[in-house]
């Protein structure tokens, strides 16, 4: 028998190679929608390559909507809860975190519906990226229809820090753009209000407003970076004057994603929440000494802590500092220093994201890897799903 192996790529948004094909790629692209909604659990079931942009306006005819979303709404609902994809919200698990079921085809061929428990099956489950089997259908909890008040403000980084852990609780969605070496940055709140669509005007103004300064203006400026790196420290402290400030209400689907077409490379990391401040202090130290030129604003967010064998929270609530380099440029050295400031604050890499998984750094990692390993292996025993990033890390 030829041994081959199969990756199923969602919407391929990972900057790691953790849905990179090798020999039979797979796509859910045609096995997409919402089968059934439990009104009574407030859950829903949907088919697992159904996109993020789909989910929304499917759940609201039924007066439901998802629990929190990340930044963009591209990917797939397989993809986004195999690698433990997040939004903010320190109340707030990850995409994971919502399901209540899953429904996979292992590495034998049998077709497994498993309720989450407090078993070792779910905590294999709760972030497998792929290893585990080809996610078919997933249930998972709803909540009812909402919108979000979505206020932007230009902030002083030194305040901020000092009142993060009071804000990170008075508001369900707290977002901070940090513009390298800038001291100005940029606070998002979002909290729940009444259900009520954002008017056609608005919305269009919105969205013209962050196409031609988040995307067309930042798209001209990192190509000038890209030509002369060290024009990136100006850049950015204009790019933190020209943050927008202001207010809109929408559903919360319409709210939470931004359109993102400038292309750029990134890694992310979870820290205990309680190293927050230290961590950006220390980040905004090595910008002001102009260690590294970068323009690109780097995303911190926050998250509930939560259970999974290869959670980066590990149950801890936790800061999420998302680290970014215009695509095309040097990310290395700086992605080299991110990963070695972050480790050092007991961060996890984001399995989406540019990370450093090896064998020999899992078990430091994630203290129950071996475990995660002895579930995928009686899961797919012939590793019809182990491609050579996986197998440098779990072979
Ligand atoms: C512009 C941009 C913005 C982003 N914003 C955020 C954000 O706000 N928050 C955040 O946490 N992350 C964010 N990410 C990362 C992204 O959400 C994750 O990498 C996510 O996994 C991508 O989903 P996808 O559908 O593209 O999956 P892919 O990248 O295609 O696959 C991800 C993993 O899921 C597996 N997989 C896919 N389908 C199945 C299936 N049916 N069965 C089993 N395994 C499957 C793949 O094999 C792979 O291991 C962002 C990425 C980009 C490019």
């Amino acid at each position: 028998m030829t041994k081959r192996t199969i990756r199923v790529t969602g919407a391929a948004h990972s900057f790691s190679p953790v849905a990179l094909p090798e020999q039979s790629a797979m796509s859910l692209h045609f096995l997409r929608g919402l089968m059934e909604v439990d009104e009574n659990k407030q859950t829903a079931t949907f088919y697992a390559g159904t996109y993020l942009h789909e989910v929304g306006p499917l759940l609201e005819q039924y007066g439901f909507a998802l629990i929190n979303m990340g930044d963009i709404h591209e990917q797939s609902l397989a993809g986004v809860i195999s690698t433990g994809t997040h939004g903010t919200g320190v109340t707030l698990g990850s995409f994971s975190s919502m399901v209540t079921k899953w429904g996979f085809v292992n590495g034998e061929g049998e077709y497994i519906e498993h309720v989450r428990g407090n078993d070792d099956l779910s905590n294999a489950l709760a972030v497998s990226v792929g290893l585990l089997g080809i996610l078919v259908t997933v249930t998972i909890k709803v909540i009812p229809l909402y919108s979000l008040e979505y206020l932007s403000e230009r902030k002083d980084l030194y305040e901020e820090i000092k009142s993060f852990s009071q804000t990170i609780r008075e508001n369900r969605h707290v977002e901070w753009y940090y513009f390298p070496g800038s001291e100005t940055i940029q606070v998002k709140k979002m909290n729940m209000v009444e259900p009520k669509r954002q008017p056609a005007l608005s919305k269009k103004i919105d969205e013209l407003q962050v196409q031609l300064l988040e995307n067309n203006l930042f798209s001209v400026v990192s190509k000038l970076v890209k030509l002369k790196p060290t024009l990136a420290p100006s850049v950015s402290k204009l790019s933190s004057k020209l943050i927008s400030e202001g207010k809109r209400v929408g559903l919360s689907y319409e709210i939470f994603p931004t359109p993102r077409t400038v292309k750029f490379v990134e890694t992310e990391y979870a820290i205990p929440l309680e190293h927050f401040e230290a961590c950006i202090e220390e980040v905004h130290d090595a910008f002001l000494r102009r260690q590294f030129d970068v323009h690109f604003p780097i995303e911190c967010r926050t998250t509930a802590g939560e259970q999974g064998f290869l959670s980066p929270t590990q149950g801890n609530e936790s800061a999420f500092i998302a680290f970014h380099m215009y695509k095309g440029m040097n990310e290395e050295p700086y992605f080299q220093w991110v990963h070695s400031v972050l480790e050092r604050y007991g961060g996890r890499p984001h399995w989406g994201k540019v990370n450093r998984y090896n064998a020999s750094n899992i078990d430091k990692f994630y203290p129950q890897a071996q475990k995660f390993n002895e579930i995928r292996k009686t899961h797919d025993p012939h590793n019809v799903f182990l491609t050579s990033y996986f197998k440098r890390i779990f072979e």
